[in-house]
């Protein structure tokens, strides 16, 4: 058994057998071949030995040519381990005797010939490992040719470990048949685990290299709650996880009788918890656990599933079913907010070094005004078909968020001449991401009609931590006071201009923040319908006194780890006493 640790970002327990997705993008499942097959399947291995020999020699030789005999022979090397009678005998053995496909044989030895390597004190023979992985790879590559799996297309179910997926893949994971997620790379507040979340799989990402641990089949746990993946997990540790994912049926299964009450605290302050989506078929996950609404519609995901720049048309079809099925309750539909890591169709430019100080969200939709206007004319067609508000992203200075209002005045002026019905009325909204913003907030409270605070984003700036970097992810903290001293800010200054505000970022969705949330003057969440239960659990189970005491002592902590620390003991001691009251 072995543990690997990374960052928890969405909860719950997967248990399942490995499905390798590793940097290159080969996938190496465990396949059995039928008995009958085994000749054409040694065959096929035969070949692919012949063809990467024969690649091999040929740089072998060319490298000769450039640069001297010495470098030369590191392709001999490889060559000699690749012609090596034992690893021959063993691969092809696991084929006949085992029936494995070729693919799965290669992947198989050569991960444990490399692992030897690996595990060697001395550097430079430790180094071998990647002459092994290398030949592993060739292989792969002649295997499996121009035929690569399709992670769309899964036939059974698994555990995806990957050493990165882009957002837009994971959009498009099969969630009927991928039960868990685990990444090497990626952030706390990314939106590869944005998405996961989204998809309501237990995902960990972050954790380093362990790919090389793993071979397609491998039985894992991802613990999405915990930040753990566990590989070859032992009896007892099986047992006690899958009790874990019992408990955590049952009480999801218990919260969901919290459906059709308020979110309401005990001293009868309403709060609205909103719901997070990307995808249009969310809706019902949104309805089935009783949101209020929809407080954010990442609408950037119309593109990162499709490949196409979406005609004005299929915004609006995309629009109106999520409007249609909240049936009068509000959505908030965010306009684009690609770049930075939701890449859409064109390629990142060369000069985008800090993609997330780049070109992204609405810079991007005020340079593509064609296509900001064919969105806000969807939007706006939409507006007659329930409670619709739009919202723009990552404003972060006041002539930005007067030009946005100006291109949708022109996109209503569009549908005027057009004579299509749309709500003079609609809400405007703004995001509250960026500090200069949060700021000089009183200023924009004046011109719009909400305000959302997507603590993702703000985060990040105001601590100056990538959100989808793990080595500072130990410094991305929604509890540092310097976040909520910015949120108190931002509520005062919607108070002051009778404006609402919400809170739409990954802390809403974390119970531990609840209370300071309420506290700090927050009365509209935001978060993915999955959490939509829990939240609304803890605020009916805390009084409004109660969480103005608690963010008054919060603001005055000096740290993030004091405020973290403090948030738990209050969330564990109001659990408690509830516990205690119902028994
Ligand atoms: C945020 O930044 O908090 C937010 C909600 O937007 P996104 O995560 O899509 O950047
Ligand atoms: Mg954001």
């Amino acid at each position: 058994m072995q543990t690997f640790q990374g960052i928890a970002v969405s909860p719950g327990v997967a248990i399942g057998e490995a499905f390798v997705v590793d940097s290159e993008g080969f996938r190496i499942p465990r396949r059995f071949i039928e008995r009958d097959a085994v000749q054409d399947e040694l065959k096929r291995l035969e070949a692919s030995v012949e063809a990467v020999a024969i690649q091999l020699e040929q740089y072998g030789q060319a490298v000769a040519v450039q640069l001297g005999e010495q470098y030369g022979a590191i392709f001999s090397a490889q060559h000699q381990m690749l012609r090596d009678a034992r690893l021959q005998t063993e691969i092809s053995s696991l084929i006949s005797q085992r029936q494995y496909s070729a693919e799965y044989a290669v992947s198989r030895t050569l991960r444990r010939y490399a692992k030897v390597f690996q595990n060697l004190e001395n550097q430079h023979m430790a180094e071998r490992a990647h002459d092994i992985f290398d030949i592993e790879k060739r292989l792969l590559r002649e295997l499996l040719g121009g035929k690569r799996e399709d992670l769309a297309h899964l036939s059974s179910q698994v555990i995806v470990v990957a050493h990165d997926l882009t957002p837009s893949e994971t959009a498009n994971l099969n969630t009927n048949f991928v039960r868990g997620f685990a990444a090497e790379i990626g952030g706390p507040g990314g939106h590869t685990a944005i998405v996961a979340e989204a998809l309501e799989i237990p995902a960990v990402v972050g954790a380093g290299a362990f790919l090389n641990e793993v071979s397609g089949g491998d039985m894992l746990i991802v613990d999405g709650d915990r930040g753990r993946i566990i590989l070859h997990p032992d009896d007892a540790t099986l047992a006690s996880y899958r009790q874990q994912a019992e408990q955590q049926r049952s009480q999801a299964a218990q919260l969901e009788t919290l459906r059709d009450l308020p979110a309401e605290t005990l001293d009868g302050q309403k709060i609205a918890i909103m719901a997070n989506i990307e995808f249009p078929r969310e809706v019902d996950a949104c309805l089935a656990r009783g949101a209020n609404g929809i407080g954010l519609y990442r609408t950037e995901f119309l593109y990162l599933g499709s490949g196409h720049e979406p005609s004005e048309d299929e915004h609006y079809q995309a629009y109106l079913r999520v409007v249609q099925a909240m049936n009068g309750r509000p959505v908030v539909i965010r306009t684009l907010d690609l770049g930075a890591d939701k890449m859409g169709l064109s390629p990142r430019s060369e000069n985008e070094r800090n993609p997330f100080l780049g070109l992204r969200s609405i810079r991007l939709s005020l340079k593509n005004l064609a296509g900001f206007r064919t969105q806000l004319r969807a939007i706006l067609r939409a507006s007659v078909h329930g409670d619709v508000r739009v919202m723009f992203p990552l404003i972060s200075t006041l002539s930005e968020l007067r030009q946005a209002k100006v291109v949708l005045r022109d996109s209503m002026e569009d549908l005027d001449e057009a004579g299509i019905a749309y709500n003079r009325d609609l809400p405007i909204g703004m995001m509250v991401e960026v500090p200069a913003t949060a700021l000089l907030i009183d200023r924009f409270a004046r011109e719009v009609d909400f305000l959302s605070i997507g603590t993702n984003d703000l985060i990040q700036y105001a601590l100056a931590v990538d959100r989808s970097n793990r080595e500072v992810a130990s410094l991305y903290n929604a509890g540092d006071p310097s976040i909520l001293q910015l949120i108190k800010q931002i509520v005062n200054a919607g108070d002051e201009h009778r404006v609402h505000t919400s809170l739409c970022g990954q802390m809403s969705s974390n119970p531990m923040f609840t209370m300071v949330l309420i506290g700090l003057g927050l009365r509209y969440l935001s978060v993915p319908p999955m959490a939509v239960p829990e939240i609304k659990n803890v605020c009916r189970r805390v009084s409004l006194a109660q969480c103005e005491a608690v963010a008054e002592r919060a603001l005055r902590l000096d740290t993030a780890m004091e405020v973290n620390d403090y948030l738990k003991q209050e969330l564990l001691a109001v659990m408690a006493q509830t516990a205690e009251s119902t028994r």
